[in-house]
């Protein structure tokens, strides 16, 4: 798509610092990072939702990813990752093109997620989910896809 940030990205019409390029994927430094070395990991074909990235190119963002966090450990020195994934405006996905998160973490390194814990009110909790499994077995049945 042409007004878009990450396939101008793609296409070398922007810079940005390579980290990782395969036939599926792209990988390279967020320009704000929550840490040093906090990765984006793209699809090269244009999706606005995870939910349409072909399930190939999907499971290889999921598993560079996850290669990547092990290298930031290895040789940058962190303790661990986060994977992190915005869908949609209301989750906090400012770019319109797809991306995974690969967020450097330090025991110390002063963030915190905001991550508040709710209770079910009685029922509410298997409701809620034989609602969402009717739902998933509608679309997908057990193919997975
Ligand atoms: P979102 O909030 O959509 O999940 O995250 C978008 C991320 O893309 C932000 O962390 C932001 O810093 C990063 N970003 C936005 N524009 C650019 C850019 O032009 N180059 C790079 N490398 N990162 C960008
Ligand atoms: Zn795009």
């Amino acid at each position: 798509m042409d007004n878009c940030i990450f396939c101008r990205i793609i296409k070398g019409e922007i810079p940005a610092a390579k980290v990782y390029e395969d036939d599926l994927v792209l990988a390279f430094l967020d320009i704000a990072p929550i840490n040093y070395g906090h990765v984006l990991v793209i699809p090269k074909e244009h999706h606005e939702s995870s939910s349409t990235i072909p399930e190939a190119t999907a499971g290889r963002m999921f598993r560079i990813g996850s290669r990547i966090g092990i290298a930031l450990k290895r040789k940058l020195d962190y303790d661990a990752f986060n994977l992190h994934l915005a869908d949609g405006t209301a989750a906090g996905q400012v770019v319109m093109h797809a991306h995974l998160h690969v967020v450097p973490r330090g025991v110390e390194d002063g963030f915190h997620w905001n991550w508040r814990q709710l209770q079910y009110p009685d029922g509410k909790l298997a409701e809620t989910a034989a609602t969402l499994a009717e739902r998933l077995a509608a679309d997908i049945g057990q193919s997975g896809k």
